[in-house]
């Protein structure tokens, strides 16, 4: 099975593939989460993708997909994959297709999360991680704050504001995604694999319920 997590910045995403990942047992992938361990730890490739990261900017196709390439042909994503941040542009979605059929397999499933805009912005900007990159706890100041102040509650570490959760950077990103990734909404509901749902706390519809509907459609499709 491959299921591709799209929307917007914060809409969820991750959050989602987390509850996915454990009922459909297989892994999930995040491009990001990949790219920030190649700056944290500094390699080669790392440096390259910084720039663009800091910014708020996708990095160039090619990068992505060399790292999104070697990343498919590991082992453990035979089964089945849920991919969260990829792909995030055209490019990169004609690419995924491509290496699939080379294997006989297709995009099973695009989730589409929607989030009012300014519900998203509020999401970014007070989001807070943990700065041990073993506990990598996210925390948000309104939703989901900390019992201290700065403070980790798993442990104890201080939390900090992401480069991308800075006002101006998230404003870009937004941007950046009505650009490059809201293009592909059309291109996976011409395959008819696109199924869009909300995920917002104002009308208290939350991951839970989210994860519960995308199970429900994809026993509804026979997948
Ligand atoms: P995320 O954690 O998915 O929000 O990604 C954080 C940042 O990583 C994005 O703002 C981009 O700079 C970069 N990134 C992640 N995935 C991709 C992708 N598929 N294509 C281009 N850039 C990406």
């Amino acid at each position: 099975m491959i299921l591709i997590m799209l929307g917007a910045p914060a809409t969820g995403k991750g959050s989602v593939a987390e509850i996915l990942k454990e009922k459909l047992n297989i892994p999930s992938i995040s491009s990001g989460d990949i790219f920030r361990k190649n700056i944290s730890e500094e390699t080669e490739f790392g440096k390259k993708i910084k720039v663009f990261m800091d910014k708020g900017e996708l990095v160039p196709d090619d990068l992505v997909l060399e790292m999104i390439t070697s990343r498919l042909n590991e082992d453990d994503v035979k089964n089945g994959v849920i991919l969260d941040g990829f792909p995030r542009t055209l490019k990169q979605a004609e690419a995924l297709d491509k290496m699939l059929e080379k294997e006989n397999k297709k995009v099973d499933m695009v989730v589409n999360l929607e989030t009012p805009r300014d519900e998203l912005l509020e999401r970014t900007t007070n989001r807070r991680n943990c700065s041990n990159k073993e506990c990598n706890s996210i925390y948000n100041l309104i939703l989901h704050p900390p019992k201290v102040e700065g403070i980790c509650d798993k442990c104890g570490s201080p939390l900090y504001q992401r480069d991308d959760a800075k006002p101006e950077v998230a404003k870009n990103r937004l941007e950046v995604y009505d650009r490059e990734t809201a293009p592909l909404v059309n291109y996976y509901k011409k395959t008819g694999v696109l199924y869009t749902t909300i995920l917002s706390q104002r009308i208290n519809r939350m991951k839970d319920e989210v994860a519960q509907d995308v199970i429900e459609e994809l026993k509804n499709k026979g997948l």
